[in-house]
Formats: C-alpha cells, structure tokens, sequence
C-alpha cells in the first residue's frame, strides 16, 4: 500500500485508500493547491481507528471534509490528510427528532434527511457545501442558523485513535469557530431537532437555496465567504465601497455578484488567491480603517521560487 518505511505496518492491515502525493486541487472547492505526501480515505470508523493507532506519533495530520473552506497553499502539505468525506457516511434517526450524523455527511443530507422526517431546525444546512465534520469545526452557518445550537453530544478521536464522547459545553464556540480538546477531531455527532412539517420545511429550503443562487457566484470555484464580518458590518459591504468588486491577480477574481467571495476564473493558483486577499484587506484597513479577518483556513506550504 505504501512505500514509505513508517506506514509498512500499515501494508494488508487497513481497508481504506492510502495514497502517496495526492493532488488537493481535486479535494477542494477553489480547485488549487500541491499535494498531500499521504492522503487517507478510510474504508469506515473503525479502518480510521486502526489507522491511527497506527500512525507514527510525530506524523502531521490534517483533517479535512470537502475542503470548502480551505486555501491550500500550492506548496502542497506535508505528513497525512485524512479525508472523511463520503467515508464516514453513517445517519442515524433516533427517533424525536434526535439524529446521528457522522463526520463526512455532506451537510445537504442532513437536511434532506432531517426534513424527509418532518424534523425542523437543520434547513440551513441545505446550501452549505461542506460535511458534517466542517460544520462542526467551523459552527457553519446560514440564515439565522447555526451548527451548534443544535448539537446534543458530539464522539472524538485523538491522534491514539482513542475515542471520547463530548458535550456543547466542552467547547468554546462563536462565530465560525468551536475550539475545544487540543487534539482531537470529530467522528460523528448527536443533533437535536424538533418535530414540525415536512412539507413547510421542504419549502423552507427550496427558498434558502434560491436566495443563494440569486446573490452568489455559485456556477464558479470558491470558497464560500472568504473573510469573517466584522460585528455590526458586512465584509461584501466594505470591499464593495472600497472599489475591490472585480478585481483580479491571476485566476483569482474578488466575485462581481458578491465581494466577499473570492472566485477562481481558471487556472488560479492558491497564490493568486493568497495575494488577492491580502491586497484586499491592506486596501480595506487603508480606506475603510478596518481589519477584515479571513474565514478561510489558509494551510500547507508556499511554492519555494
Ligand atoms: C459556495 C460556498 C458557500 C458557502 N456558504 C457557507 C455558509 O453559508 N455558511 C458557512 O458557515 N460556510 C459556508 N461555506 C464554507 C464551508 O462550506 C463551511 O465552512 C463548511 O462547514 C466546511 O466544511 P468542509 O467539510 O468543507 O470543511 P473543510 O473545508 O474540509 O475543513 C474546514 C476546517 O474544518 C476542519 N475539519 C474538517 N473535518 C473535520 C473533522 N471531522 N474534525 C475536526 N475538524 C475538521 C479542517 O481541518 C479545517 O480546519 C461556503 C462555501 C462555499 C464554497
């Protein structure tokens, strides 16, 4: 499986998909970045267990879903990916609008599950185009809803693969962020729902998803919102005035149909966009006096020239 001294322990033990110099540019939604040394696609929870319990202590590890809110440099990332993405792909309804929801469920299938079962509370998840897991991490959210309000217990790992089951409360989480247990990542979670009509909520996302389509780019590569807004403002608001709609470095263009969306319009490298952001927050702070903070988790290594 691989050729690397440290993983031959690995070789016939793991069911999943180990691969050596994996392009990212096909694991993310900006569609750019270098590779990944190791990349691993679990067969199911308990290969990813294994795995871990097998993984050299000092391995970097990234953890990652369907990378829609990540710029990975062009430099590529050292150590292993984990991609969970389709392979922790278990749901479960536990009745009472109480539903289990593993970490590489696309977040559109939560809702489509939670509202094929008349459970109201996760329609926001509809339009989200990121996994469960990215969810969790980031406290994605949209249209008045957010990913923590509605999570009961949330089950970790650690890099040993020891596994642990966890409450909202041991961790800190705001806006676009939950921190919590150095260490650890999320394997599944239980969300709490309440019980209402399927058909209003059926309703209820075909309108979210509409007024997504109309105000953002979503027939090009990006990453969602790129920068953070600051309390009491909009991002789009200040790059808009700022004159920024439009421009471009390279492949990467700030969006026409909504600034704080940065757009690959082909053949972006991740440095196109790195740049992008930062001319766009220098110009900014210059004419508006404000710091915009990205969203986006920037991550690997630049291209040495
Ligand atoms: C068109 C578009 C629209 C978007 N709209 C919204 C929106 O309305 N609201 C919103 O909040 N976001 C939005 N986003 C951003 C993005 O979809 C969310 O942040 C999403 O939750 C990220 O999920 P992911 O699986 O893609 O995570 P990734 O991008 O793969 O990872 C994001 C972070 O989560 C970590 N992570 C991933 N999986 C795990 C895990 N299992 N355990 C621990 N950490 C993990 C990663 O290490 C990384 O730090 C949008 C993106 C796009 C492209």
């Amino acid at each position: 499986m691989s050729c690397n001294p440290v993983f031959t322990s690995f070789d016939g033990a793991i069911r999943g998909d180990l691969r050596l110099n994996e392009p990212l540019a096909n694991h993310n939604s900006w569609r750019v970045g270098g590779s990944a040394e190791r990349f691993f696609l679990p067969a199911d929870l308990d290969d990813l267990l294994l795995f871990l319990r097998e993984l050299p202590e000092d391995e970097p590890l990234l953890w990652i879903g369907l990378g829609s809110n990540l710029l990975i440099r062009d430099g590529g990332v050292s150590g292993t990916v984990i991609c969970t993405r389709n392979r922790l792909k278990e749901m479960l309804d536990l009745g009472e609008g109480r539903v289990r929801v593993q970490s590489g469920v696309p977040c559109a299938l939560v809702a489509k599950f939670c509202a094929e079962r008349g459970y109201i509370g996760a329609e926001f998840l509809a339009g989200i185009p990121g996994t469960m897991g990215g969810a969790l991490a980031m406290n994605a959210g949209a249209f008045g809803g957010e990913t923590w309000p509605l999570v009961g217990s949330v089950f970790t790992v650690d890099r040993f693969g020891e596994t642990r089951t966890r409450v909202p409360s041991d961790f800190m989480v705001g806006y676009r962020a939950a921190i919590g247990p150095q260490g650890e990542w999320f394997l599944s979670c239980d969300l709490n729902l309440h019980l209402g009509d399927g058909v209003v909520i059926r309703e209820s996302i075909r309108g979210l998803l509409a007024r997504r389509s109309q105000t953002q780019p979503t027939n090009l590569p990006s990453c969602g919102s790129v920068f953070r807004n600051p309390e009491g403002d909009f991002s789009a608001r200040l790059i808009e005035i700022s004159g920024l709609k439009g421009l471009s470095i390279g492949g990467a263009q700030v969006s026409t149909k909504h600034a704080n969306f940065i757009v690959n319009i082909g053949n972006a490298s991740a440095e196109d966009i790195e740049q992008l952001i930062a001319h766009v927050q220098t110009e900014v702070f210059r004419l508006q006096g404000v710091r915009l903070i990205p969203e986006v988790r920037i991550v690997g290594r630049r291209l040495e020239l």
